[in-house]
């Protein structure tokens, strides 16, 4: 297997469904580690197995423990221990534990590595037929439904794709308010990736909302399209605004209402008012 790795603290991706989406990478370092903290150990003691490896010392590190666990793990990477970090599927620290881990080794200058690898993010967002060159990953919205709506209409602005993680239970209600506060965009719904059931769905979010009304089985992805632009003024609507605006106002105070009211520049929008004026 190589020379043993060098101290610290390893953040290793591991499949998110097809097992042989695993790094070589990773197989070296979870086969050399001194310590692998996992969310669950039973999950990891699993892979380990599937994928044939000896098994080293396994400790739990998540949600619920992670304030306890996190100055042993620390104590042992100062005592120059290989110590891996690896979630029950896919990337640590994404929607996943880890970040507080990793920013007190780096504020104690102990090393730290990324090995990359599988995740949910970056196959719903490939498979989406969405606009993937900006996106803005918003992990679980909150449950709760006021909570969940205050969250989007804070997203609502952001002109990029969204890409959310969510419980099966919610998609439905997540996708109707979705709907309505970012408005009905063009999204994708990604089920069981890699899995031998994956399915991508795409469709307006209304639509979506309504073919999974019925929480489906399986793990999903949500990606929404950005904002979609207002179709541009017509030449013709323009001029009936301009016009009527200025039986009423000067061309300067009919351009800046106009403006204002279809998003064109003002100095276009004043270039026209003073034809229509005949000025
Ligand atoms: N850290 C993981 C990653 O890198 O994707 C995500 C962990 S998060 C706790 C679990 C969520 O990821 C699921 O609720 C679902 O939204 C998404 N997910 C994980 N595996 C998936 C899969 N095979 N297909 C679709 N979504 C998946």
């Amino acid at each position: 297997m190589g020379s043993k790795p060098a101290a610290g603290l390893y953040l290793v991706a591991t499949p998110i469904g097809n097992l042989d989406d695993i790094t070589l990478r990773a197989i070296k370092l979870l086969s050399a580690a001194d310590l692998i903290a996992c969310e669950d150990t039973r999950m990891t003691a699993k892979l380990l197995t599937l994928l044939g490896l000896p098994r080293p010392p396994l400790t739990p590190y998540h949600d619920h423990n992670a304030e306890r666990a996190r100055p042993a793990l620390l104590a042992r990477l100062r005592q120059g221990a290989v110590v891996a970090l690896v979630s029950d599927a896919g990337t640590p620290l994404l929607s996943d534990p880890g970040f507080r881990l990793v920013r007190d080794c780096l504020a104690e200058g102990l090393p730290v590595t990324s090995l990359p690898g599988p995740s949910a993010l970056l196959p719903a967002l490939q498979l989406s037929g969405l606009p993937s060159e900006r996106f803005l990953f918003a992990g679980f919205l909150p449950p709760k439904a006021a909570a969940r709506r205050r969250c989007l209409s804070e997203l609502a602005q952001v002109p990029a794709s969204l890409v959310f993680y969510e419980s099966p239970r919610r998609l439905a209600a997540a996708l109707t308010d979705m709907a309505e506060i970012l408005g009905d965009r063009p999204a994708a719904v990604a089920r069981e990736l890699t899995k031998m059931h994956e399915d991508l769905r795409r469709d307006r979010l209304s639509v979506l909302a309504g073919h999974y009304a019925e929480p489906p089985k399986g793990e999903v992805v949500v990606v929404v399209g950005p904002p979609e632009e207002a179709p541009p003024e017509s030449p013709d609507s323009l001029d009936a605004r301009l016009t009527a605006a200025l039986c009423e106002m000067s061309p300067r105070d009919a351009a800046a209402l106009v403006a204002a009211a279809s998003g064109l520049p003002r100095r276009q929008v004043y270039a026209r008012a003073m034809v229509l004026a005949g000025r």
